[in-house]
Parts: C-alpha cells; sequence; structure tokens
C-alpha cells in the first residue's frame, strides 16, 4: 500500500489550508459535510492524525472516529428527519476510495429515497452552511 499523502485534500482542509463546513470537532476527530452529498446531512468523519485508510489507521483513533459517527448518525436522524442511515468507508482504490485520508461517510436516508449517484453535483454552499450549523448546534446539545 502507498504511503500517506499529506498532500490530499482532507489533510489540507485539517491544516485549515481550504475550507469545509464544519459539524464537528474535538482533539482526535473533525468532521464535516460532503461537498457532494448523496442526501442530505452526508457527513464525513476523518481522525485528526494522519492515516490513509482503515488498512493504517492506528485503533484509538477508529474507536474516536466510530464513536463521532455514532453521535453524529443519532443527532442527524432528528436534524434530518431520517428514517435510517448509512455507514460507508472505502478503502484503496479498488475499494472505492477516492481521497486517501480515512473517512467514514455518515449518510441520512428516507424511507424509499436512493442516494444520489456519487460526485455528481456540488451543493450549494449556503445550504451545507445551514445544515453544518443545525447538525452541530444538535451535536452540542447531545
Ligand atoms: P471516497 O474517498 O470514495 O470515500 O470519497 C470522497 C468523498 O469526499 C466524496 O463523497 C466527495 O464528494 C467528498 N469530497 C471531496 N472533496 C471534498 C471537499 N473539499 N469537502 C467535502 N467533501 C469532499
Amino acid at each position: 500500500m502507498p504511503s500517506y499523502d499529506p498532500a490530499n485534500i482532507f489533510a489540507k482542509i485539517l491544516r485549515g489550508e481550504l475550507p469545509c463546513h464544519k459539524v464537528y470537532e474535538d482533539d482526535k476527530v473533525l468532521a464535516f459535510l460532503d461537498i457532494m452529498p448523496r442526501a442530505p446531512g452526508h457527513t464525513l468523519v476523518l481522525p485528526k492524525a494522519p492515516a490513509r485508510n482503515l488498512l493504517d489507521v492506528k485503533a484509538e483513533d477508529l474507536a474516536a472516529v466510530a464513536a463521532v459517527a455514532q453521535r453524529i448518525a443519532k443527532a442527524a436522524m432528528t436534524v434530518f428527519g431520517a428514517d435510517g442511515i448509512t455507514v460507508q468507508q472505502f478503502n484503496e482504490g479498488a475499494g472505492g476510495q477516492v481521497v486517501f485520508h480515512l473517512h467514514v461517510h455518515v449518510i441520512p436516508r428516507k424511507a424509499g429515497v436512493p442516494m444520489k449517484p456519487p460526485a455528481i453535483e456540488k451543493e450549494k454552499p449556503e445550504v451545507l452552511s445551514d445544515q453544518a450549523l443545525k447538525l452541530a448546534a444538535a451535536l452540542k446539545a447531545s
């Protein structure tokens, strides 16, 4: 497996070199909205420590990401009026991974509504800002 590349786009977001619609941050984890959401509220949860994917992440960083993903899933059920949550996590190109800093997708779902295809449509920044604020507020209250 190739080594971690600090020039990947999520590393730039983690360093503050690129913006994101942040929903949660602590000392180990950052979560922000996917700019091409497969459903409203589609959130990405990342460890702050460099890790390419599931194959090289430290167990403690993975555990921190999982705990935050669970909190976001619960909050998103209310904020987005979801009927369920899809969690996805891809590893290496063959596994569907496009950005090589570990991330877990938390995707709110409505019954009978299929997910949009991946990377098809950028959401409007004002829509993402509003959703991020609502989700962040629900997380703070949780
Ligand atoms: P994957 O590596 O296959 O799990 O997919 C990477 C995900 O990152 C896709 O869902 C993209 O829409 C999303 N993405 C790419 N660039 C950004 C960005 N700058 N901010 C938020 N999400 C992004």
